[in-house]
């Protein structure tokens, strides 16, 4: 797997603005935010995407899922959020690791474009 930027975040040898972390996520702040609240969540065991979470155990996965709602939890998000995934060249995924987004703050749109 190629090391890509969120590698590098974890590995703490690129500053980020960490939100929540704990034995298996690591929650920072999208640089480029897309609502008052987006916060990017990734699992500490890697995978390359999320059409790739076949390659770690469910019980990894389970915690990854578990973790990504208890970042949220720690946000505040009382009145709601949205959980996105990108996959791929059609999901826009832009880095190879897979990770949550969690948008919040607002009112979503629905559908999503
Ligand atoms: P995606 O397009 O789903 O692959 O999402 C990648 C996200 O990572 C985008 O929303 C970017 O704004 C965000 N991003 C890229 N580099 C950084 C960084 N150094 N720190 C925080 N977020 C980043």
């Amino acid at each position: 797997m190629e090391d890509t930027i969120f590698d590098k975040i974890l590995r703490k040898e690129i500053p980020s603005d960490v939100v929540y972390e704990d034995d298996d996520v690591l929650a920072f702040r999208d640089i480029n935010p897309q609502a008052p609240t987006h916060v990017v969540v990734i699992p500490k065991s890697k995978a390359a995407g999320f059409d790739r979470l076949q390659s770690l155990s469910p019980e990894v996965v389970g915690r990854y899922m578990q973790g990504v709602a208890r970042a949220a939890e720690k946000l505040g998000l009382g009145e709601g959020y949205r959980v996105v995934f990108n996959v791929g060249r059609h999901g826009l995924q832009t880095v190879a690791y897979v990770h949550a987004h969690l948008l919040g703050g607002r009112m979503m749109g629905w559908p999503p474009g």
